[in-house]
C-alpha cells in the first residue's frame, strides 16, 4: 500500500540504521512510522554489518510496497585520540598535558592520536577540542615530536574518543583511501546518497562525484557542513553538491557551539537559493535514546529546522542504538505534522534569487505550476518524469498541495524519498507519458479519497508532444 501523502508528514525522515533496527522487522516498523531515508554510517560497524542491513532495508521496502532511499555516510577525516593511561581520563582546568608520537599514552599526562601528522601541523595558540566538545586543550609550545598545552575546560576522556582542530589547515582530504574504498562499495550497492563528511571545498564534493561516477553509480552527494572551512565556502560547495547536511555534531565542536543556530539558518536558506534539498542533523530528539519523552527543547528544535526551511531532519543515535527507535520516529513525524501546518508558503520567504530573472526552464515551470495549482485549489500537483529534478524544484515551493511524483525509474524515485512534500509512484515499465490522466485517474481513484470533479495540475519533463519537453496540463479528476 503506497503511503498516503496526506496523513503523512512532508518533511522527510532520515533514520540512521544500527543495532537497535537492524532488522527487517523493526526497519519495516521505522518504514511505517515514517522513514523515508535509512542511513548506514560508516565511522561504525563493519562492512557485513551495513550488506546485511542494506539488504533488509530493501527487503522491508518491498514488503511494504513502499519506496525509501539509502544514504551511506562515509566517515571522512575523522581525528580520534589514541589508547589512554587511564581509562576515563579526568582532564583538570589548568593541568598541563603532552601529545607525543605513537598511538598509547604511557604516562598519565601524555596523550597520542590516529593522525599521524597532529604534531607537526598544530602550532601554538591553537584548540584542540576532545570528545565532542567535553574538554578544550591550548597549546602552548610544540616542538618536533611533542605539542604542550593546557587543559583550559576540564573534562572526561576516553581512548578514541574525538579530537577537533577548529583553527588547524590539515593536510589530511576529505576524501581518504577508505573512504574511497567504502563509496565504491557503495556505488557497487546502488545506494541513493552518500555523504561526505568534514568537506571543505567544492574541489572535494566534485572528487567523490566523479568516484561515483566511475563506478557507474547515480548515487547523489550530500556534502555534510561541519567545518568552518566549508561555512567560509558555502556557496560553491551548495552549488556543486546535489544536497548538503548540517552536521551539527561536529559544526558545534568546529565553531562555537553559540553560533550553529545561526549558521544552520543561512545553511539552509542557501539551500533554498539553489534549490538543493537539506537535512538537519544531530541530537533532534537526543533524550529519546532512553526515554519515550523527548524534552520541549528538542521538539521547538525540530520544529525550528523546518520553520527554517528543512528538507529532512536526521536521527541519529536515537533510531541506532536508541531503547526507542520507533517511538523516536513516531515523534518525529507528529512534530512535522503539527509545524507544517504553521509553515507559510515560499512567497513570504522569497530570496533575491525569486526575484531575479533569467531561471533555468524547468525551475520557472516548476513555480508557475505551482502558482497554478495554488490558483485554482487544486488538490493534487503530478509531476511525471524521468528524473528527479522537477520534483526537487517542486519541492522547495513548501506548498501544501500534495505532489505525486510518477517515474518509472528506479533510482530518480527513490532519490525523491528525500524531497520535501513529495511522494514517489513507480508507474509500470510500459508507462506512456501520454497516458497520464487516465493513470492519474486510476491511481488516485485507488490511493486518495479525492473525488470526481476536483482540479490537479500535471508537469512533465519528457516529450509528451513532439519537439515539446514541458508541459503543464490542467484536468479534472474522473
Ligand atoms: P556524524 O555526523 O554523526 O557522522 O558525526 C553528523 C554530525 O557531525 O552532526
Amino acid at each position: 500500500m503506497t503511503k498516503s501523502l496526506l496523513t503523512n508528514s512532508r518533511t522527510k525522515t532520515v533514520a540512521t540504521v544500527g543495532p537497535a533496527s537492524a532488522t527487517q522487522e523493526k526497519l519495516a516498523e521505522l518504514i511505517q512510522a515514517g522513514v523515508d531515508v535509512f542511513r548506514l554510517n560508516m565511522a561504525h560497524g563493519k562492512r557485513d554489518a551495513h550488506e546485511l542491513a542494506l539488504s533488509n532495508i530493501r527487503a522491508a521496502s518491498e514488503q511494504l510496497k513502499t519506496p525509501v532511499a539509502v544514504l551511506v555516510d562515509l566517515a571522512g577525516p575523522k581525528i580520534r585520540l589514541g589508547h589512554l593511561f587511564e581509562e576515563p581520563l579526568n582532564l583538570e582546568n589548568g593541568e598541563a598535558v603532552k601529545f607525543v608520537r605513537g598511538t598509547k599514552s604511557s604516562a598519565r599526562n601524555e596523550l597520542t592520536c590516529l593522525y599521524e601528522p597532529l604534531i607537526d601541523e598544530v602550532s601554538e595558540g591553537e584548540s584542540i577540542v576532545l570528545a565532542d566538545g567535553l574538554a578544550r586543550l591550548q597549546v602552548t609550545k610544540s616542538s618536533a615530536d611533542e605539542l604542550h598545552c593546557v587543559v583550559v575546560d576540564g573534562g572526561k576522556v576516553r581512548s578514541r574518543q574525538g579530537v577537533n582542530l577548529p583553527g588547524t589547515q590539515l593536510s589530511i582530504p576529505a576524501l581518504g583511501e577508505v573512504d574511497i574504498d567504502n563509496a565504491i562499495w557503495a556505488a557497487g550497492q546502488e545506494v541513493d546518497f552518500v555523504s561526505l563528511s568534514f568537506v571543505r571545498n567544492a574541489d572535494e564534493v566534485r572528487q567523490l562525484q566523479k568516484v561515483l561516477a566511475d563506478h557507474g553509480s547515480t548515487a547523489h552527494v550530500v556534502s555534510k557542513i561541519e567545518k568552518k572551512e566549508a561555512l567560509d565556502q558555502l556557496d560553491s560547495i551548495i552549488e556543486a553538491t546535489d544536497a548538503i547536511m548540517v552536521a551539527r555534531g561536529d559544526l558545534g565542536v568546529e565553531i562555537d557551539i553559540e553560533k550553529t543556530p545561526a549558521a544552520q539558518k543561512r545553511i539552509i536558506k542557501k539551500c533554498l537559493q539553489y534549490r538543493k534539498p537539506v537535512i538537519v542533523a544531530t541530537q533532534m530528539l537526543e533524550s529519546m535514546h532512553s526515554s519515550k519523552q523527548p524534552t520541549r527543547a528538542e521538539v521547538t528544535d525540530v520544529a525550528n529546522a523546518i520553520l527554517d526551511g528543512a528538507d529532512a531532519c536526521m536521527l541519529s543515535g536515537e533510531t541506532a542504538i536508541g531503547e526507542y527507535p520507533i517511538e523516536a520516529v513516531t515523534m518525529m513525524n507528529k512534530i512535522m505534522r503539527e509545524t507544517e501546518l504553521a509553515l507559510v508558503s515560499r512567497n513570504s520567504r522569497m530570496t533575491a534569487y525569486d526575484r531575479s530573472e533569467g531561471w533555468a526552464i524547468s525551475d520557472a515551470v516548476i513555480y508557475g505550476t505551482a502558482q497554478i495549482a495554488r490558483r485554482i485549489s487544486a488538490k493534487m500537483v503530478v509531476i511525471a518524469s524521468e528524473k528527479d529534478t522537477a520534483a526537487r524544484l517542486k519541492s522547495k515551493q513548501r506548498d501544501h498541495i500534495p505532489t505525486v511524483c510518477i517515474t518509472d525509474q528506479v533510482n530518480p524515485l527513490r532519490k525523491m524519498c528525500l524531497y520535501w512534500g513529495v511522494l514517489p509512484v513507480l508507474a509500470p515499465n510500459s508507462f506512456e507519458k501520454s497516458q497520464l490522466e487516465s493513470f492519474v485517474n486510476k491511481w488516485s481513484s485507488e490511493n486518495t479519497n479525492l473525488k470526481s470533479g476536483e482540479p490537479f495540475v500535471a508537469v512533465t519533463d519528457t516529450e509528451v508532444l513532439p519537439g515539446i519537453y514541458d508541459s503543464v496540463l490542467v484536468a479534472r479528476i474522473k
